[in-house]
């Protein structure tokens, strides 16, 4: 069976409602708290298992209480298989403020994540072969990533990369990737430019198949056939925060399961506009129902 492994973060969410989005110098009084399994990471590994791929999740956490917390959050996922990379650092912790109006600001810590090593990563991707995908973010290392894809594109694997959190130079990964995902901020961030356009320079940088998407405004996609713009589902916007992470885990999980590129991107915005009528993260994830992927349909 072909497999789709998930190697990224993994942490708590500390979810806290707040009357409005914190401006520098400012603090803000939330109105309460909750906590979540989080990280882009699980986020995305959770969904496309929910979306029927075969998922290894593979990812670094603390040795602590924490970890045991996500162990015990995530028994009933239809995981194939999951494994905890035990590091010295705590396990990442997100914090997650969200306003009225469904907008939100996140701070995270990732020590954890950060310290996966390009050992670890290399040790991760070794199960690949020629059949299978690899879904990347951007909360590991650059050096842990780029050994991870290198890993994956010499057992002839594809490599999907999420730029979600942008915070280290993508450009070396861009040749080794099937498919690139980036939100509207990232795309202009590693481009200079924005909308199709940005879509056009991922993908003649190396990206197979580059997708930037666009909020409400669905997606543009920029490959070797051309670029073409694909509308959002329409939805009444509760939260926004795991919008990206659903998009990503279920177009993986489409490519996966052999979907034409404009299906696993319908399913994939299908998905995300379930996701954004939903308060929270890892709560507004569809459930497995609403997400199987149909190689028919
Ligand atoms: P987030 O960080 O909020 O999880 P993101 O910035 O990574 O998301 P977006 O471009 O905001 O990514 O959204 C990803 C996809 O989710 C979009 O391409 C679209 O299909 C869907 N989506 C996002 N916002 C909306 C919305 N308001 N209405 C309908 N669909 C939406």
């Amino acid at each position: 069976m072909r497999r789709l492994l998930v190697l990224g973060n993994a942490g708590i969410d500390l979810v806290c409602p707040v009357p409005h989005l914190p401006r520098a110098g400012e603090t803000v009084v939330a109105h309460g708290q909750s906590r979540a399994p989080g990280g882009k990471g699980l986020n995305q590994a959770v969904v496309a298992a929910r979306a029927g791929a075969a998922v290894t999740f593979v990812a670094p956490v603390g040795r602590d209480a924490a970890a045991g917390e996500l162990a015990a959050a995530l028994a009933d996922e239809p995981f194939q298989a999951l494994h905890w990379l035990p590091q010295a650092a705590p396990t990442d912790l997100s914090l997650l403020m969200v306003a009225p109006d469904g907008e939100n600001s996140i701070l995270s810590l990732g020590a954890a994540a950060d310290s996966l090593s390009t050992a670890e990563a290399e040790a991760a991707v070794a199960v690949l072969d020629s059949q299978d995908i690899l879904l990347l973010q951007g909360n590991l290392s650059a050096a842990a990533t780029l050994a991870a894809a290198r890993g994956a594109v010499d057992r002839g694997a594809q490599v999907c990369l999420n730029t979600a959190p942008l915070r280290w130079d993508v450009a070396p990964l861009l040749p080794l990737c099937a498919v690139v995902i980036a939100n509207a901020v990232e795309a202009e961030a590693i481009t200079s430019l924005t909308g199709p356009a940005a879509a056009e320079a991922l993908h003649r940088a190396g990206a197979a198949l580059a997708v930037v998407t666009l909020g409400a405004g669905g997606c543009v996609t920029a490959s070797a056939g051309g670029m073409q713009h694909h509308p959002a589902v329409p939805a009444a916007t509760v939260d926004t925060t795991g919008a990206g992470d659903t998009f990503c885990g279920v177009l993986a999980a489409g490519l996966l399961a052999g979907l034409p590129m404009p299906a696993a991107i319908a399913a994939a915005q299908r998905a995300a506009a379930i996701t954004v009528g939903r308060p929270g993260a890892f709560a507004a994830l569809p459930d497995a129902a609403s997400l199987r992927v149909d190689p028919a349909a």
